[in-house]
């Protein structure tokens, strides 16, 4: 075949000769240059003409031309446009006014519309101190989120009511203590992931949906395992239209509030919302979107807005929004939720934190401190620091938003 249009030499065979004609000397000159270029040498394929004298090959190396140190420089070459930096209230409520506005545009939350929310109870099961109920909602046309409700056998009437959001695994079932399955049973054990189940001990009544994508709202080619999802399928055929799988999760769990909110046994003004790993991602986006939820909760996902980027750590595509890195860190979505209540919780040696630790995660919650600090209320914002790796714990927690939700 003909070389291709534009292609002069085989690169191999024009490096070669261009070796033997600089001598050793133009041979590392030449290496260096393929060094400056962002070339990163495993293996470097032999030359043509390298066994002319007979000589064994050395073994085959090759060369792969990476594009994340690339990606990383440009990440620094362009700061985020929209950090939060103001020093009065005024400044931050307008900061606060934008920065809420491009958020609900990034993730496509103006793009969907809701449907009315048609409740209807599935069933019931008694689980000792609670009794977990089943129920439907739509919150868009042909979207349906089901959801348990931990109701404690004690609370009549109106209660306080948490959102319990699962993270990126099996669904609603781990949280809600449903352990049928030995890989969601595995999950909750290894992550002390039944937080619904605490928060509905602790007398509170506790709403576990499933997110878009898991549990029983998988796509049908997503349901071999309880822990398989569908979101980076859902991820890949929204976004081409400005929709982000997170901006559906917020969707949903802001028409999951407008629905506690019209029930007659929710005290309408006292809805939190936790969520552990991915749950804390929904939490974060849903506090943003929905002002109505009273306080928040964290755990094991503030981090470095670029982390998968800088510290070379994979994420689900789902974690991710068009142009996100672009205005924000982290921080400053956290500092979204100020003045209400929010606690951060991480552990000290969750390597999902990124290299630095504690340390990274700090760094993020001093920003979001700024808005709290500004407004006067910096006692509303809790830094828990757990012992151990990525796993939500329950100490702090529960009881502090027992007490948000009864102030
Ligand atoms: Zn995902």
């Amino acid at each position: 075949m003909p070389p291709e249009a534009g292609v002069p030499t085989n690169h191999l065979t024009r490096r070669s000769f261009l070796e033997a004609a600089l001598g050793a000397l133009g041979a590392a000159a030449l290496k260096a240059v393929s060094r400056a270029s962002g070339a990163v040498r495993r293996r470097s394929a032999p030359a043509a003409g390298d066994t002319e004298n007979n000589m064994p090959s050395p073994p085959a190396e090759q060369e792969f031309f990476e594009s994340r140190k690339h990606l990383i420089d440009h990440y620094r070459a362009h700061p985020r446009s929209m950090p939060l930096e103001a020093a009065t209230p005024a400044e931050l409520k307008s900061w606060a006014a934008l920065a809420r506005a491009k958020f609900v545009q990034l993730t496509g939350l103006d793009r969907m519309t809701p449907a009315p929310a048609n409740p209807r109870w599935t069933g019931a099961v008694d689980c000792g101190q609670h009794v977990r109920e089943r129920w439907l909602i739509d919150t868009e046309a042909d979207v349906t989120m089901p959801f348990y409700l931990l109701r404690p056998k004690g609370l009549g009437g109106r209660g306080p009511a948490v959102i319990c959001c699962h993270g990126h695994g099996a669904g609603k079932d781990a949280i809600a203590g449903v352990g049928d399955d030995p890989e969601v049973a595995q999950a909750a054990a290894s992550y002390n992931y039944a937080y619904g189940v605490q928060f509905a001990r602790a007398g509170m009544l506790a709403i576990c949906p499933d997110a878009r994508g898991f549990g029983e709202r998988r796509e049908a080619d997503a349901r071999k395992s309880p822990a398989q999802s569908s979101c980076g399928y859902l991820q890949m055929v929204s976004l081409p239209m400005g929709i982000s799988v997170v901006g559906t999760h917020a969707f949903d769990l802001v028409r999951l509030v407008d629905h506690l909110r019209a029930r007659d046994d929710v005290l309408a003004d006292r809805i939190g919302c936790v969520g552990f790993s991915g749950g804390g991602w929904q939490a974060l986006a849903a506090g943003i979107a929905e002002e109505r939820l009273a306080c928040l909760v964290i755990s094991g996902y503030i981090h470095p807005i670029a982390a998968p980027l800088l510290f070379n750590k994979h994420m689900c595509a789902c974690n991710m929004v068009p142009h996100l890195w672009e205005h924000f860190e982290m921080g400053d979505l956290a500092a979204l939720i100020a003045p209400r209540p929010l606690l951060i919780q991480t552990g000290d040696s969750d390597p999902l934190s990124g290299p630095g630790g504690v340390g990274d995660v700090q760094g993020q919650v001093d920003i979001a401190r700024q808005a709290y600090r500004v407004l006067g209320r910096e006692d509303r914002l809790v830094f828990d620091v757990i012992h151990g790796g990525h796993r939500w714990d329950a100490t702090k927690p529960v009881p502090w938003v027992k007490r948000c939700l009864s102030a």
